[in-house]
């Protein structure tokens, strides 16, 4: 390979030219997974080859034997990774390996831009992020000067060879034509790699990364060449006689993951329909984990044919952190992709899988409450699209759902909520709002916490969309603590708001109600007495049914408008300004104040709820005038 490349030479994507940079340079001490990099992409060739050759036999014909080749060799310093898988066309060659498109290394790529942005991630960059992310082939430079991968496409009849020193660019020259199927990566070892021309040293770099490898891999050595693993797809062995370490190289390798899984779920199912799968749960959250052209990483195959990873209706999309291999004995080998799309095994398997996750996920917040918290902080908000996308599973999803609370610290589960339900209580009451911290300070809490009764903080977006759709838990309704007619009076027990007045909480008020109604007409769509507020002066709800200040938010953040005035201003009888003014009201003459009154009242609700009041300009000029009279007097 030492021979002047006399191909056409070509610059490498600046994304690479950065990677490289890192990798080229780095003293990143577990450089051995280059060689996992190298194995796992060799395999990923071959399960191509594998689902192509289903459609096109012609294309294994003369080498039906997939497997993967390794020959260190300690006189010249090399090592060379050999498959007869899929191959790459000269097109494909400079695509996948001058431009970040695989999905490992654009996660890599993705995250040192981020950490060029945020100077708190910077010390995590580079060296750091390798041992996170990964590389994928860019690996090979950590060890090598020069790589060179010759590498013809099943079925073409052309070879090409790509050849780079890892700084910024590449050649690309044809191959000759007896170049076998397949790809073959030489690397010439940098001086202080040579230990990976060394038989043994590779030996067990292979077996640590590669032993569930689905393919033989094969080690030159003195005596020949040997196979090094065992070649069973992971899933296909016994649980008994697979090591935990093992699972975790597995997920790694399946999964172009670089944590560790949280959860492990290997089954068989042997009824009706029969087939294994090996499902892991992350650690981590994929940095696209929200980014809508995101897939599951789950992995079908058909008696351990690798068939597509792009399987939709295996999992459904609230569970997309999900990653691992789905192996059916039902599906027909040459199942097209396409097919697949609406297939009944698919469905049924994909049905199993679901209630097999819920049910472990179930058990995990049983046995290990914190464990699982630091789970649902992670995918939490993935889990609860379920609530509203699939409403046969809304109920075990609604389970496995943690929200904020007045009621405890951390997370909190609605059956514990359910089971400290007051005397009397008969809803699951609950707040939205952007954060659940401010939200404890929000005056709608305030007959809630007179009366020690629990509410919940949701303060995610997606808690928009479910509590619009899903009214109870079980039989206990859920009731928005800003929706409609607020009436604690049946529940027992703690300071009671209600002391008498409550019957009618209008009351005293209601000149005071009634003058304010006009000053507000086409703002508000009525104005009442409180009996959710003990100590703010007013606060604004919404009708049972209505839009929340926070939906509405959303919304207009999303270009739709929607009508301001269909709010409901209430006023607190009790509050010492309210009363106030309920004695102005009745005298004479007391309209032009008590319309300025209300426009600040309004603009004071408007402020609690986090927007901003209506016309500030004048909004500041009431205020100023207000606080005149008062210095004034
Ligand atoms: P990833 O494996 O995450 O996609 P890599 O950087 O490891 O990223 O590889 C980039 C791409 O190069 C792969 O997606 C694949 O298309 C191609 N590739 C790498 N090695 C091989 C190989 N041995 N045979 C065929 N294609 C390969
Ligand atoms: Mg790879």
């Amino acid at each position: 390979m030492a021979e002047p490349s006399t191909g056409e030479r070509r610059e490498f994507q600046a994304e690479v030219n950065r990677i490289l940079d890192i990798v080229v340079n780095s003293l990143y001490s577990k450089r051995e997974i280059f060689l996992r990099e190298l194995i796992s992409n060799a395999s990923d060739a071959c399960d191509k080859l594998r689902y192509e050759a289903q459609l096109d036999a012609s294309l294994v014909k003369d080498d039906p034997d997939l497997a993967i080749a390794i020959a260190p060799d300690a006189r010249k310093r090399t090592l060379t990774i050999v498959d007869n898988g899929i191959g790459m066309s000269h097109d494909e060659l400079v695509e996948n390996l001058g431009t970040i498109a695989g999905s490992g290394t654009a996660k890599f790529a993705a995250e040192l831009a981020e950490a060029e942005k945020d100077l708190a991630k910077k010390e995590k960059s580079g060296v750091g992020l390798i041992g996170q992310f990964g590389v994928g082939f860019y690996a090979a430079f950590m060890v090598a000067d020069e790589v060179a991968v010759t590498s013809r496409r099943a079925g073409s009849d052309e070879a090409w060879r790509w050849t780079s020193d890892g700084r910024g660019g590449y050649s690309i020259e044809k191959a000759p034509d007896d170049a076998p199927r397949g790809t073959a990566i030489e690397l010439r070892l940098k001086k202080d790699a040579a230990e990976f021309s060394e038989t043994a040293r590779v030996e067990t770099v292979v077996k640590t990364y590669s032993d569930h490898v689905g393919l033989p891999v094969w080690l030159a050595g003195d005596g020949g060449r040997r196979q090094v693993n065992e070649a069973a797809a992971l899933w296909t062995r016994p649980k008994s006689e697979i090591a935990p370490d093992q699972y975790i190289e597995f997920y790694r390798h399946a999964g172009h993951a670089f944590d560790e899984p949280w959860l492990t779920l290997h089954n068989r199912a042997e009824g009706v329909i029969a087939y294994t799968s090996l499902l892991f749960v992350p650690t981590a959250a994929p940095f696209d984990l929200f980014d809508p052209a995101r897939r599951h990483g789950v992995k079908l195959y058909v008696r351990k044919v690798f068939i597509t990873d792009e399987c939709e209706g295996l999992v459904p999309p609230w569970l997309r952190f999900l990653k691992g291999a789905v192996d059916s004995e039902d599906l027909p080998l040459n199942v097209s992709r396409e097919v697949l799309q609406n297939n009944p095994v698919v469905a049924r398997i994909s049905k199993a899988l679901v209630k097999r996750v819920l049910n472990e996920l179930k058990k995990k917040a049983g046995k290990d409450p914190a464990a699982y918290a630091a789970f649902w902080e992670t995918f939490g908000q993935v889990l609860k699209e379920g609530i509203y996308e699939d409403g046969e599973r809304r109920g075990d999803i609604l389970k496995l759902a943690r929200f904020r609370s007045t009621g405890a610290e951390g997370w909190v589960g609605l059956d514990d909520y359910v089971g400290r339900m007051k005397e009397g209580q008969k809803a699951i009451y609950m707040l939205t709002g952007d954060k659940a911290e401010a939200m404890r300070t929000s005056p709608m809490l305030e007959a809630f916490g007179a009366k020690g009764v629990e509410v919940l903080l949701l303060d995610d977006p997606v808690d928009e969309f479910w509590t619009m759709s899903v009214d109870a838990y079980g039989e206990t309704p859920f009731v928005g603590v800003n929706r409609g007619d607020i009436d604690l009076s049946g529940i027992g027990g703690g300071e009671a708001a209600d002391d008498g007045a409550d019957d009618e909480p209008g009351g005293d008020a209601a000149p005071l109600i009634a003058m304010i109604k006009l000053a507000l007409e086409g703002q508000v769509k009525n104005v009442r007495a409180s009996r959710r507020l003990t100590d703010s002066a007013c606060c604004l709800v919404v009708e049972e049914g209505g839009m929340n200040a926070r939906l509405r938010k959303m919304l207009r953040a999303a270009g739709q408008t929607h009508d301001e005035s269909e709010r409901i201003l209430e006023i607190n009888p009790k509050h010492a300004l309210i009363r106030s003014l309920g004695d102005r009201a009745k005298g004479d003459g007391a309209s032009r104040d008590i319309e300025a009154m209300a426009r600040l009242l309004l603009d004071q609700a408007l402020i609690l709820e986090g927007e901003l009041p209506k016309d500030p300009a004048g909004f500041a000029k009431r205020m100023s005038d207000a606080m005149a009279k008062a210095v004034a007097a």
